[in-house]
């Protein structure tokens, strides 16, 4: 006998499409419909067997795993917490208490990805607004170092280039679209307008939109590998347009000039509200990454690369980010939430992880959890456990509850390692 969960929010990317229904038989998930082929994954793939927690590989109780792990908290003088962004923003909340518990460093993957992005909004202010707005209003979109076609695929269903909204009811056919970007993509290959850049050169082309915008002239007839008609071409749309959107990525953050090139984008935008409506949406990849700056900078000021280490907290990206933390070996133990730097940091980082002792919570294998010297199989939200996630436009979403495991949630865990140590 099934059932049908319908309203289910996906919590794979910053998408979080919460239309996706999900068929339950028992503790088993036997269909989804709605969600993309990423999202399918976070569901069918879900192993829902009991598992117990690992202390050096071997199968012990909760009470021993929670035992241990706060041993290794205790005995550290710099401890590293980073993850966060596939949990919920309850256990993220949780994950900061500890840091300033313990005094450790507190970091997330937005240090690997959009950390720049927090940078340059520091600086000079976000223009931003929603998707539902997206979809109703925006009649120019510009996606800039950023491949939704690959990396969000239900991006331009649900919210952007192909959504029927109130002021644009033939969705595709009401909108144009450009994408800026080094090489060709599945999404260039979607747009009516590519223009091309040389690698390196985004914040040559977005300040010569600067003095475009201002009415300047620039010199010579390309900018960047783009021509300057086409730049200016490019202007005009956005003066004249109703709503002009720009969606950016990894494009603008992770190249040369990285905060510079945000902010640049940023100062853009704002100018371009002389003239028309026009806002900007990072394409924030994890489910709940916007959820991880949003909790640290609620609780400590700073969106990520945070120290509590002087018992307030203090922000330093180079020296407190977690790549930077043990690459240079400054992390003496380490609680990773959610996330795999393992397999996905560079190598003297990830080797001195491997170095350390770590305590993992995670709902499924991963390179960092094989290991671990505490391993905590612990609930995913979205599945078997509920929770709250912060969509890529700082919309809170909540989670459901589709499964019943009897898994504890990272929140559960946190709060046990926040009782151990004080004892
Ligand atoms: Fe899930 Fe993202 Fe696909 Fe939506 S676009 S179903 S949130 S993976």
């Amino acid at each position: 006998m099934s059932t049908v969960v319908e309203h289910v929010a996906c919590s794979f990317c910053g998408c979080l499409c919460d239309d996706i229904a999900v068929e339950v038989e028992g503790a088993h998930i036997v269909k989804v419909k709605r969600a993309c082929s990423n999202g399918q994954g976070i569901f069918m793939d879900y192993d829902p067997r009991p598992r117990r927690p690992l202390v050096g590989g071997e199968e012990v109780e909760w009470d021993a795993a929670v035992a241990a792990a706060a041993a290794i908290l205790r005995a550290a003088d710099s401890p590293l917490i980073y993850g966060l962004s596939s949990s919920a923003s309850e256990a993220q909340r949780k994950a900061v208490e500890l840091a300033d518990r313990i005094g450790a460093i507190v970091d997330s993957t937005s240090s690997v990805c959009h950390g720049p992005t927090g940078l340059a909004m520091q600086a000079v202010g976000e223009p931003t607004c929603t998707l539902g707005e997206v979809r109703d209003r925006a009649d120019l979109l510009v996606f800039w170092g950023c491949n939704p076609d690959q990396s969000h695929l239900r991006h331009f269903a649900r919210y952007s280039l192909n959504a029927k909204g109130a002021q644009t009811p033939k969705g595709r056919a009401d909108r144009t679209m450009y994408a800026v970007d080094v090489r060709e993509t599945g999404t260039t290959k979607k747009a009516d307008h590519f223009l091309q850049i040389d690698p390196g050169c985004d914040y040559e082309v977005l300040s010569t939109l600067r003095l475009l915008v201002q009415g300047g002239e620039p010199e010579g007839e390309t900018v960047g590998g783009v021509a300057v008609a086409d730049l200016k071409e490019l202007v005009e749309r956005l003066k004249s347009c109703r709503y002009g959107l720009f969606f950016m990525g990894m494009g603008l953050t992770m190249t040369a000039a990285r905060q510079l090139n945000v902010a640049e984008l940023f100062t853009l935008v704002a100018e371009l509200n002389e003239y028309a409506k026009c806002s900007v949406i990072p394409m924030r990849g994890h489910g709940n990454v916007t959820g991880a700056d949003q909790v640290l900078t609620w609780t400590s000021g700073y969106p990520f690369a945070v120290s509590y280490a002087r018992g307030y907290p203090q922000f330093s990206p180079g020296e407190f980010t977690a790549v930077d933390m043990l690459a240079r070996r400054a992390a003496d133990a380490a609680v990773i939430i959610a996330s795999d730097p393992g397999a996905h940091f560079p190598r003297p980082a990830a080797a001195h992880l491997e170095r350390i002792p770590t305590i993992v919570l995670d709902h499924g294998p991963s390179v960092t959890a094989s290991h671990a010297t505490v391993l905590f199989p612990t609930a995913a939200y979205g599945v078997d456990a509920a929770g709250t996630a912060y969509r890529m436009d700082n919309v809170p979403i909540p989670l459901s509850q589709v499964i019943e495991t009897g898994r504890p949630t990272d929140e559960d865990i946190l709060g046990r390692l926040i009782e151990a140590v004080r004892t």
